[in-house]
C-alpha cells in the first residue's frame, strides 16, 4: 500500500480488509460485504474506496497524490481473483461500480454495471459465456446506465429507442429483443449519446472505469440525494464509497436471474421472507421499479436449492445482524451470489412488531427494542384506515401493499404536481413506475400508486420509511402523464380527481372513502411502551384540562399532570354566564357573588382530576387568558341590542348596554401581551381565592375518601420575583383558611411558569418563593422571539425555506434563543435551590428533539398533550440518562 493512509479495501476471495464496523469509511453497503466475506457467504471479489476519498475529491477535484497507485494494485488483486483482465478483448473483467453511504439512501446515488465492456469485447463475453445475446444485452445495458448517469443524457433518449425497436419487433420487454434487435438498439443508443453528449462512448475498461467512479463520487450530490438528506437530517458532508466489484450475471440464460428480499415482511412485519425474483434479468431491473416482479416463491418452485440456499443464508445474517435484513442476489447459471446486505427500512407497523418478536425469541434485549422504534413514526401505527362500516366501495383495481396504511385524496400524476399541491388538499402520487427520482413528490403526497415495480423497488423502501402508504404493481392502471390521463380499466381520471387507497390490502377505490380511526391499540405498541417508561431517566406527565383527559392520560401511564388550564372549564355553557357575571361585575362584593357560583363546579372539576391522578402530581394553573375571551362576539351583543330596542325591552337594552360598555372597558388592542396571567390576580385577588379554595377543597374531600391528592397550585405569566412572592402570600392565606374552616390541612406545592424572558432571567431569584417552576415553553417562544403564535403562519414559512430558520420554533425548541434563556434559567435555580423541581408543558414536551434538549440541560420532568405520550414517552426512553448542569454557589445570579 501506498502512503499512510488506507484508502482502498478488498472483499471477497478470502480477503480479509474490512468488517460491518467501518460504515463510515466503506458505507454500508461495503462494510456489509466485507462482513459477508468474513461469514463465507459467496460475494464477486471487489474492492471499496473508502468515504475518505470522496471527501478529498471533493473538495479537491482531484484524488489523493498516492491513490492511483494504491488503485492499479487493488484492480490487479482483483483481476487475479476472478481470472479476467479489464479491456481483454477475449476474456473482459466487467464490473460494477457502485455508490455507498454511511447511512443507507437508496436509490439516491447512482450504480452502473458491466463497466468495461467494449465493442471490441462483446464477441469476447459472448464466447465466454456462449450467448452472443446476452453480451449484446450487458452492452446495451452499459450504454445505458453510463450515458445516463456519468454522461447526462436524458434517460428519456434510451426510453424512446428502446420503444421504437420494441414495436418494430413487437416484443412486450426488453428481455424478448432479438439478437438483430439489440444490435439496433445499440447503434441508437451510440448516436443519442453522440447527439445529446457531444462525445462517443469511451471504447477502453481503463478509461469507463475511471469516469464511472468520478460520476459515483459527484453523485453524492446530486438533487435527490441532497434533498434526501436534508429530509433525513443526514451530514452532507459523509461522503459516499465507491465499490468496484466483478460481475456476476443474472441475465445470461433462464438459470440465472436477480432477486431482492427482507427476512421479514418490512411493511407488516410477520416474520416470513418477502422477496422478488426476476429470471434472466440484471439487477436493477428490480430496484429500479421499470419491472415488475415475480414473487420470490417461485425462485423456490424454479430452482429449490438455490432458495434454500438463499434462506439458510439470509437466515445466518439476520441473526448475526441481530436485525431484519434487507438483500440482493444474484443467480449466475445455477450459482448464488449475495450483493448486498443491509439493516431493512420498514414501516412503523412492522418496526414494533419486529423488535417484540426478537425480544421475545432473545435475539435483543428490551432496551434494544426501545432504541430501534424511532418516536416520530409511531403515530402511523395508530394513523386512520379506511371506513368500510357502510360498505365496501367497488374494488377499481389492485396492487402490491407496499407500505402499511390508508390514504384519500386528489390525483397528480408528476412529481412536480404533486410537490405543488403541499398545502391544498392531500395528494396522492400516482406514476407508471416506482422511481426514487421522484422524492420530492413522494414527500408532498398522502399516498403513492405505481403501475409497475414491486415491494423492494426503492421508491417503496422510501416510502415505507417515510411511513407513507404506498401501492405499488397495480397493473391495471395505465398513466399518461403526457396528456395528464389515468386510465384504471375503463374508467379514465384527471389530476385533481379524487382518489382512495388501502396500502394494507392493496386496494383502489373510486372518489373519497371516509377515514375512521384505528381500532384500539397496538399490543406491540403498549409492549415498547411500557420497556421504555421503565428504563426512563425522567417523568412524562400529561396536560390534561378535565378528568376525562386525565382519565385518558392515566390509561397511558402518564406520572401525573403536569398542566391543567383551568380557564377550558370556565368555557362550559352552563358555567358562562357565572363567568360573564364575574367579568361584568362592577365591583369587588357583585363579583365574589359569582366566584361563589362558580367555585362549586371548579371543585368538582378538581375532584375528579385528584381522583383520577391518585398519588400522582397535578399541577394546575390559575386562570391565565384575558378576560374578555369569555364575553361573547361583539356583533352578537350588537344584534341583542337591536332586537331588545325594536321590543321595547328595556331591561333587555339595559344589559345590552352594559355588556357593550364593558366588553369595550375590557378590549386589548394586544391581548397576549394584555391583562391576563397572573396579573388577573394581583387586580381580582378574589379570583385566585376561589381558585384555591376550590382546588383545596377538592383535595380535602377526595382525601376523605381515601385517595391521595398531591395538589401543585401553578401561578401563570410571572415576570418579577415580587409579583410571585405577592401571589404565593395571597395563596397561604386562602388555604389557611380553607383550613382553618375544615379544621383539617393537606400538603400542597406553590409553582410558577418561567414564560417570559424577564422570568427566565431572573429565575434566580423569583424561585425564592416557589417550590417548582414548569417552563411554558409557547409563550416563551413567542415573548422571546416576539412572533405570534397566531399570526407567525404567514411568514415562518418563508423563514424555513430560506434558511434562515432550520426548523419552526413552535414545534421543535429553539436551543439556541429560548433553549438559551432556559439554561440561564435552570442554573440560576440550581444555584439558589437544588432541589426545586423543575417541569416543562407546552407543545415542546411532546417533540423528541426537543425532549432530548430538555433532559440534556437538567429538567426533572415534561408534559405534553395525552395523544402526544406514546411518542414523548419513548422518546424519553432514548435520551441519555440526566447530566446535572448547574454547581452550586457557582453560579452568576441575576439581580433582579
Ligand atoms: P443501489 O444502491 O441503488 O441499490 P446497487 O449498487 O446495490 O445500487 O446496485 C443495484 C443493483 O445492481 C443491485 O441490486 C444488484 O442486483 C446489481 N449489481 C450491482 N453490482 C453487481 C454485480 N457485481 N454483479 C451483478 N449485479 C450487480
Ligand atoms: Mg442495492
Ligand atoms: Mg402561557
Amino acid at each position: 500500500m501506498a502512503g499512510e493512509r488506507k484508502y482502498i479495501y478488498r472483499f471477497g476471495n478470502h480477503a480479509l480488509d474490512g468488517d460491518a464496523s467501518m460504515s463510515a469509511e466503506l458505507g454500508g453497503k461495503g462494510a456489509g460485504l466485507a462482513e459477508m466475506t468474513l461469514l463465507g457467504i459467496p460475494v464477486p471479489p471487489g474492492i471499496t474506496i473508502s468515504t475518505g476519498v470522496c471527501r478529498f475529491y471533493l473538495e479537491h477535484g482531484a484524488f489523493p497524490t498516492d491513490f492511483e497507485e494504491e488503485l492499479g494494485a487493488s484492480l490487479a488483486w482483483l483481476e487475479d481473483s476472478v481470472g479476467r483482465k479489464f479491456g481483454d478483448p477475449r476474456n473482459p473483467l466487467l464490473a460494477s461500480v457502485r455508490s455507498g453511504a454511511a447511512i443507507s439512501m437508496p436509490g439516491m446515488m447512482d450504480t452502473i454495471l458491466n463497466v468495461g465492456l467494449t465493442r471490441e469485447s462483446i464477441h469476447g463475453l459472448a464466447a465466454q459465456s456462449g450467448s452472443l445475446r446476452f453480451a449484446l444485452d450487458s452492452y446495451r445495458r452499459l450504454l445505458q446506465m453510463f450515458g445516463a448517469v456519468v454522461l447526462e443524457v436524458p434517460k428519456k433518449e434510451f426510453d424512446n429507442v428502446l420503444e421504437t425497436i420494441r414495436a418494430d419487433e413487437a416484443a412486450l420487454r426488453d428481455s424478448e429483443l432479438s439478437e438483430a434487435g439489440l444490435q439496433s438498439v445499440i447503434e441508437g443508443f451510440h448516436q443519442a449519446i453522440e447527439r445529446c453528449a457531444q462525445t462517443s462512448f469511451p471504447q477502453t475498461a481503463v478509461q469507463q472505469l475511471s469516469m464511472a467512479v468520478h460520476a459515483v463520487f459527484k453523485s453524492w450530490r446530486n438533487e435527490r440525494a441532497q434533498y434526501y438528506r436534508r429530509l433525513n437530517g443526514i451530514p452532507d458532508d459523509l461522503g459516499t464509497a465507491v465499490t468496484v466489484q466483478a460481475m456476476v450475471f443474472g441475465n445470461v440464460d433462464q438459470r440465472s436471474g436477480t432477486g431482492v428480499g427482507f427476512t421479514r415482511n418490512p411493511s407488516t412485519g410477520e416474520n416470513s421472507i418477502l422477496g422478488e425474483y426476476l429470471a434472466n434479468a440484471q439487477g436493477e431491473d428490480i430496484v429500479a421499479g421499470t419491472r415488475t416482479p415475480m414473487p420470490i416463491s417461485e425462485l423456490a418452485e424454479s430452482m429449490p436449492e438455490i432458495y434454500e440456499e438463499l434462506f439458510a443464508i439470509t437466515g445466518t445474517l439476520e441473526r448475526h445482524f441481530r436485525d431484519v435484513q434487507d438483500f440482493e442476489f444474484t443467480v449466475e447459471k445455477g450459482k448464488l451470489f449475495l450483493l448486498q446486505t443491509r439493516a431493512a427500512k420498514r414501516s412503523a407497523l412492522a418496526a414494533v412488531r419486529i423488535a417484540v418478536e426478537m425480544v421475545e425469541t432473545g435475539l435483543i434485549s428490551s432496551s434494544e427494542a426501545v432504541a430501534r422504534i424511532s418516536p416520530a413514526t409511531i403515530n402511523e401505527i395508530l394513523a386512520p384506515q379506511l371506513d368500510f362500516s357502510q360498505g365496501v366501495p367497488e374494488v377499481l383495481a389492485r396492487g402490491l401493499p407496499a407500505s402499511p396504511g390508508a390514504a384519500v385524496g386528489r390525483i397528480a400524476l408528476t412529481a412536480v404536481a404533486a410537490a405543488g399541491a403541499l398545502h391544498g388538499d392531500p395528494v396522492i402520487l400516482v406514476s407508471q413506475e416506482t422511481t426514487a427520482d421522484d422524492i420530492h413528490g413522494i414527500v408532498a403526497a398522502a399516498g403513492l400508486l405505481t403501475a409497475c415495480g414491486g415491494v423492494t423497488s426503492h421508491a417503496a423502501v422510501v416510502a415505507r420509511g417515510m411511513g407513507k402508504c404506498c401501492i405499488t404493481a397495480a397493473k391495471d392502471i395505465f398513466v399518461d402523464s403526457d396528456i395528464g390521463v389515468l386510465r384504471i380499466g375503463e374508467a379514465v381520471f384527471h389530476e385533481g380527481d379524487w382518489l382512495s387507497l388501502d396500502a394494507s390490502s392493496g386496494r383502489i377505490f373510486a372518489g373519497k372513502v371516509p377515514l375512521r380511526a384505528a381500532d384500539g391499540e397496538n399490543a406491540g405498541l403498549r409492549s415498547i411502551l411500557r420497556w421504555a417508561i421503565d428504563q426512563s431517566p425522567l417523568a412524562v406527565r400529561a396536560n390534561a384540562d378535565t378528568p376525562e383527559d386525565a382519565s385518558a392520560a392515566r390509561a397511558r401511564d402518564a406520572r401525573g399532570i403536569g398542566l391543567c388550564r383551568t380557564e377550558h372549564m370556565f368555557f362550559a355553557l352552563e358555567r358562562l354566564p357565572h363567568v360573564r357575571a364575574m367579568i361584568l361585575a362592577r365591583n369587588t362584593p357583585e363579583r365574589k357573588r359569582s366566584l361563589n357560583e362558580l367555585l362549586p363546579m371548579q371543585q368538582q372539576d378538581f375532584e375528579g382530576l385528584f381522583r383520577e391522578m391518585s398519588s400522582l402530581p397535578v399541577t394546575i394553573r390559575l386562570l391565565d387568558p384575558p378576560l374578555h375571551e369569555f364575553l361573547p362576539p361583539r356583533k352578537d351583543v350588537d344584534a341583542e341590542l337591536l332586537l331588545a330596542r325594536s321590543e321595547n325591552d328595556a331591561g333587555a337594552i339595559q344589559r345590552a348596554e352594559l355588556f357593550l360598555e364593558r366588553m369595550q372597558a375590557l378590549s386589548e388592542t394586544n391581548p397576549m401581551m394584555g391583562h391576563r396571567g397572573c396579573r388577573l390576580s394581583i387586580t381580582y385577588p378574589e379570583i385566585l381565592e376561589m381558585q384555591v379554595r376550590a382546588i383545596l377543597q377538592a383535595a380535602l374531600k377526595v382525601a376523605a375518601e381515601g385517595f391521595v391528592p398531591l395538589p401543585e397550585i401553578m401561578v401563570p405569566f410571572v415576570a418579577s420575583a415580587e409579583e410571585m412572592q405577592c401571589l404565593r402570600r395571597l395563596i397561604d392565606e386562602a388555604a389557611n383558611e380553607v383550613f382553618a374552616n375544615h379544621g383539617e390541612s393537606i400538603d400542597y406545592s406553590i409553582g410558577t411558569m418561567i414564560e417570559l424572558p424577564r422570568a427566565a432571567v431572573c429565575a434566580g431569584a423569583i424561585v425564592e418563593h416557589v417550590s417548582f417552576v414548569s417552563f411554558g415553553t409557547n409563550d416563551l417562544t413567542q415573548m422571546t422571539f416576539g412572533f405570534s403564535r397566531d399570526d407567525a403562519g404567514k411568514y415562518i414559512d418563508a423563514y424555513l425555506n430560506q434558511g434562515i430558520l432550520k426548523s419552526d420554533p413552535f414545534a421543535t425548541i429553539d436551543r439556541g434563543g429560548v433553549g438559551g434563556l432556559m439554561e440561564l434559567a435552570i442554573r440560576q435555580m440550581r444555584a439558589r435551590k437544588p432541589e426545586i423541581k423543575i417541569g416543562v408543558c407546552g407543545e415542546h414536551g411532546g417533540d423528541p428533539a426537543s425532549i432530548e434538549f430538555f433532559v440534556s440541560i437538567g429538567v426533572d420532568y415534561v408534559s405534553c398533550s395525552p395523544a402526544r405520550l406514546p411518542v414523548a414517552q419513548l422518546a424519553m426512553a432514548q435520551t441519555q440518562p440526566l447530566r446535572r448542569i448547574a454547581v452550586p454557589g457557582q453560579e452568576h445570579v441575576s439581580q433582579c
